[in-house]
Parts: C-alpha cells; structure tokens; sequence
C-alpha cells in the first residue's frame, strides 16, 4: 500500500468522504488515506491524527515527502483530542477493534458537534459500533463487507439523524451482522459469519464440558442465541460462496 494505491479497505473508506470536506483521520499511521485524498482532490485538507510516536512520526514523513504540508496536519493524540470542536466535516477511524473505536468516539463526544459524517472500519466487532451509534443518536447509512488477503472488513457509515432507521424487528440480529450487510448478503458476509459461526461452535463445545454447568448456563444461553442468529442468516447461502 502507498499513498497513489490504497488497499481496498481504504480505498472503500475513502470513498465515504464526502467531497470538499475537511476530515479527520484518527489512528493515521502512515497517513495513507489522508495523502490519498488530498492528492486526488478528494478533499482539500485533512488532520493525521496518531497517538504512537513511530506512526506518528511516520505520518509525518509521509505527508512532507509527498509535498501535502499546506494541507495535511498531522498531529500526535489520543483520539479526537487532536481536532478541535467544529474543525471537521467528517472522521474516519479504520484498522481497530470496534470496542476501541467506540471509546475514542465516546472520549471525544463533545468533538463531535458540527461533524456531518462518521466513516469506521471496525476489524472486529463492529456490533459495539453500532450501539453506540444508536445510542448517541447517530444513524447508519451505509455499510459495507469486503475480503482482502483472507481478511474479511466491515465499513460502517453514519450521520446524525433517527438512529433506528434502518433497523427492523429483528434489532438483536441486525446489530450483529448489519442491517444493510444482512439485505445484501454477499460472498464476504457469508464468509465471514461462517467463520464465526464455526467458532461460536467450539466455544459451545467446551461451555458444554464445562465443570461447573450451572456458571456456564448464561454463557451457553449467550452464545446458543447468538450461533442461531448467525445459522439464520447463512440459512439460505447461495452455491458458489
Ligand atoms: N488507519 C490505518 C489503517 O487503517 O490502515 C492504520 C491502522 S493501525 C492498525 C491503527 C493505528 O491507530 C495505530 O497506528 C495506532 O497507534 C493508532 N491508534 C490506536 N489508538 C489510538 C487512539 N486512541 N488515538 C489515536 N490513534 C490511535
């Protein structure tokens, strides 16, 4: 990956920037995506922020070798410390576990007025994500599932409005696997929720062997609910996936 070719997580990150924003981008890195949509006119400024000093002054490097100075920030933080109130249009936060994307969303919360969209790429558990957007009043407007180099990644996108909106009935269910992932089913999610399926599996084996049933009884309670959510959805797999 570099700066004029992106992976194809980012580049499906990428293009949930709304043009002409200014954005941030938390956790940069090497501050790929930032110089990738400077440099295609994507948008005309962004902020790296990094909290790492290797990433941090690796990002750093990038952005003055590619000549992107007068235009990429970079800025070393935790989370959305990095940004002030009213700065950014929009934040992507990619490459992290759901969980600690949601906390440096929930850590910065007062940053985030005047933000018009969220573009997160959890790389596991994006459920945390989706709570959280629901219960700060944010709605999901998009999602994406993709796989690369084996690994399968989950974009989620999302801007203030009614958080319920693209959820059914089926509200436990569509927060695991994604209310618009579960409408379009496609290659990635099949693989994906096998996978997982087929892990579950094991856990409940050994909840199933375990010494002490009655402590074990929530827990298989737990993941049984959650192994049939996931054996509905993979329920009508098609052939070839
Ligand atoms: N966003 C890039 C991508 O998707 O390829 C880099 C992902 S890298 C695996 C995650 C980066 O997030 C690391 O460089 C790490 O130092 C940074 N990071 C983790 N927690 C952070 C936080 N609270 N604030 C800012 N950066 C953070």
């Amino acid at each position: 990956m570099n700066i004029n070719q992106l992976s194809k997580r980012l580049m499906c990150v990428a293009s949930y920037i709304p043009s002409d924003s200014t954005f941030a981008d938390i956790g940069s890195d090497h501050a790929y995506l930032p110089c990738y949509a400077v440099k295609n006119h994507l948008v005309k400024k962004a902020v790296a922020g990094e909290v790492v000093e290797g990433p941090f002054q690796a990002a750093k490097q990038q952005v003055e070798e590619a000549g992107l100075v007068d235009s990429i920030d970079v800025r070393k933080g935790n989370g959305l410390e990095v940004i002030s109130k009213g700065e950014v249009d929009c934040i992507t936060i990619a490459g992290m576990g759901g969980s600690l994307i949601a906390s440096i969303l929930e850590n910065g919360k007062a940053k985030l007025e005047g933000v018009q969209r969220l573009v997160l790429q959890p790389n596991l558990n994006a459920r945390g994500i989706r709570q959280w957007l629901i219960d700060h009043h944010w709605e999901l407007i998009a999602e994406e599932i993709m796989e690369e180099d084996g690994k399968v990644y989950e974009v989620l996108v999302a801007e203030k409005g009614q958080p319920l909106k693209p959820y059914s009935d089926k509200l436990e269910q569509e927060l695991l696997v994604g209310p618009f992932l579960m409408k379009e089913k496609n290659q990635a999610f099949y693989r994906k929720w096998k996978r997982e399926a087929g892990q579950l599996e094991v856990v409940l084996k050994n909840l199933k062997k375990a010494e002490n049933q009655a402590a074990a009884e929530s827990k298989k309670q737990a993941v049984l609910s959650e192994l049939n959510w996931m054996k509905e959805v993979l329920r009508d797999e098609k052939e070839d996936s």
